[in-house]
């Protein structure tokens, strides 16, 4: 039989074992380079880095049910001092991929746990992104008192917490002008 799918995404898993067979169940446990980066645009897992998924493929009346783990490792940039953040990730993730015949009475634009299926391999991308993603800092931080960069001339105020800069007030200038002026 030819298929003119392109070549096999690491995240495509064969389900014919367990198609049409509600009740047989099949466990998962994978660990492949991430063919993507995985996150936002501040923070995510990187390209090539090792991607595990824990998984159990359930066959139910109208799909089948995936359920289980992935775990990553993400890196991203501190969003007070920039340095690098390296998060570890184990984010649950569930979802149906159901059959393309199935209609569903319920159908509503919540059901967003609810994937495509040809019949034959789970694609099982957009369940996992969504998950870490899901699992990131909106704003990630290298540590939860970060006291962030110096906002006068960007030093990280980790290296020097006691870190100040010589400010005069300007009602203080403005009364030594006219002091100078006096005296002149
Ligand atoms: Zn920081
Ligand atoms: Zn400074």
């Amino acid at each position: 039989m030819h298929t003119s799918r392109p070549a096999a995404s690491p995240f495509q898993f064969s389900a014919r074992d367990i198609v049409r067979r509600p009740g047989a169940q099949r466990l998962v446990s994978e660990t492949f380079p991430a063919p993507a980066v995985l996150g936002t645009d501040v923070i995510g897992v990187p390209v090539g880095t090792d991607v595990t998924l824990d998984l159990s493929f359930e066959s139910v009346q109208e799909g089948i049910w995936v359920s289980g783990t992935v775990n990553a490792t993400a890196t991203g940039e501190c969003g007070r001092c920039l340095d690098e953040v390296r998060q570890d990730v184990a984010a649950p993730l569930q979802g149906l991929f159901e059959y393309p015949d199935v209609r569903r009475d319920d159908e509503d634009e919540t059901s967003e746990d609810v994937f495509e299926f040809d019949g034959e391999s789970l694609d099982l991308e957009e369940l996992v992104r969504d998950a870490v993603v899901t699992n990131l800092p909106f704003t990630p931080l290298c540590g939860p008192d970060c006291p962030g960069l110096c906002d006068q001339c960007g030093a990280r105020l980790a290296d020097d917490p006691d870190h100040t800069h010589e400010v005069l007030d300007p009602r203080w200038s403005a009364l030594q002008s006219l002091i100078d002026e006096k005296e002149s």
